[in-house]
């Protein structure tokens, strides 16, 4: 499967799920591509002088339920079929969360590190102008992923602006609070996991307040993950992030270890703790996995090896198809990232309905809605688990698709 490209696997998944489902074969059809892919190749003036192009993409998959919506990378890595791909996960993310959104992706081919905030600004501003014609608050509203945050789309929804000649905040999300973000949206995704680990917990019969919770990832979600799942009373027995990891089966406390980390520069050596690499973090005993770091973690050569009863995916496709297999075989169930994930984006679906109504909520008030939201979206997705005797991630895409596929239908798309 690691051969595959992300593309073929997006197309590979839809293929199993429209076979269980019985897919009408036009909606198949029709869902097999994004409807738009844009290629941009955006000149920027480097700090020296020079003139460099950069190619990006926006892949604007299916807006049936609503405009198009996901992210942005930057990496040397992005690809138009990684692109493309993950523009269909979006479709399934917003779809299974219940918001009415569809799905879209970009990305920049380029490695941000090696870029000075100048030339980053420049090649951000130039990216979106590029692009300007085919995004909008009612078209397909970007937001961050991958090495992109609150500065990147605050100089998205400047040159947009001034492209567009209006004032118009809910062009991008994940903005920073002054020009309209969301209270709440940093540590979404991480509250939204550790509410869809509450819910699939007390499904599964799991002590939640008993558990014992192993982490690997220590950025954005894996850090919000621990934290709040820590404030739920579960215990944090392993916790790492690239350059490794340490494990205490008595319980790390999460805010001390960011302390030392931010101290330090590293993980290890926290007191009281033992030091373990990235990968034995996914095998220490524990009763809930959180993989919120990297693709492809999960991998037939360790899900042999895996201790926990539940698995929730905090990054996106950690769990490779073939180690998926072995864990439901071995009754361990893996709530897929197109759930336990969503809550970014579902955050990011109250930013763009505040900046709508130009009048903004609460801390307590987003929360409230995204428990709300992310508990409805698990029973939904507990019923088809249900229904179908599936892993719960083809119940997530069957729920997905259903909603898409009413959608289509109902517009007359087929
Ligand atoms: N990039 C995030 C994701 O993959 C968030 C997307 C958004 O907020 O639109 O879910």
């Amino acid at each position: 499967m690691e051969g595959r490209t992300p593309y073929q696997m997006a197309l590979e998944q839809l293929n199993k799920c429209a076979k269980i489902m019985k897919l009408d074969p036009n909606v198949h059809e029709m869902l097999k591509y994004p409807k738009r892919v844009l290629t941009v190749n955006v000149p920027v003036r480097m700090d020296d002088g020079r003139i460099k192009v950069f190619t990006g993409y926006r892949s604007q998959h299916n807006d049936a339920l609503g405009p198009f919506k996901g992210g942005v990378r930057y990496h040397p890595n992005v690809s138009v079929e990684e692109v493309m791909a993950l523009s269909i996960w979006m479709t399934w993310k917003c779809s299974v969360a219940g918001i009415p959104l569809g799905g879209g992706k970009g990305g920049i081919i380029c490695d941000p590190k090696k870029l000075s905030p100048g030339e980053l600004e420049r090649l951000s501003r130039g990216y979106f102008a590029a692009i300007r014609n085919i995004v909008g608050p009612d078209m397909d509203i970007p937001a961050p992923d991958v090495n992109t945050g609150g500065r990147e789309m605050a100089w998205f929804l400047d040159e947009y602006n001034k492209y567009k000649g209006c004032n118009n905040p809910g062009v991008v999300t994940g903005k920073p609070l002054e020009i309209g973000g969301s209270l709440g949206r940093t540590e979404a995704t991480g509250r939204g996991l550790s509410i869809v680990a509450r819910e699939a917990a007390r499904r599964l019969g799991i002590d939640f307040k008993k558990s014992d919770v192993a982490v690997q990832g220590f950025g954005n979600v894996g850090y919000y993950s621990a934290k709040f799942m820590q404030e739920f009373g579960c215990r944090i027995v392993a916790l790492s992030d690239s350059k490794g990891g340490v494990y205490n089966p008595n319980g790390i406390d999460v805010e001390a270890l960011l302390a030392y980390k931010q101290k330090s520069g590293k993980l290890s050596g926290f007191p009281g703790s033992k030091e373990v690499t990235n990968e034995e973090v996914l095998e220490v005993p524990c009763d809930i996995l959180i993989p919120a770091a990297l693709e492809n973690q999960i991998t037939k050569e360790n899900a042999g090896r895996v201790k926990a009863r539940l698995v929730l995916e905090g990054a996106n496709g950690p769990t490779t198809p073939e180690a998926d297999e072995m864990l439901f075989k071995r009754g361990i169930v893996v709530i897929p990232d197109i759930l336990a994930n969503a809550g970014g984006v579902s955050t990011s679906y109250f930013e763009w309905v505040q900046n709508g109504q130009n009048y903004y909520w609460t801390y307590d008030e987003v929360l409230q809605k995204l428990d709300k939201l992310m508990t409805a979206a698990f029973a939904n997705v507990w019923e088809s688990y249900k229904k179908y005797n599936v892993e719960m991630r083809m119940a997530a895409y069957i729920c997905a698709i259903e909603r898409v596929t009413a959608a289509m239908k109902v517009k007359g798309w087929c």
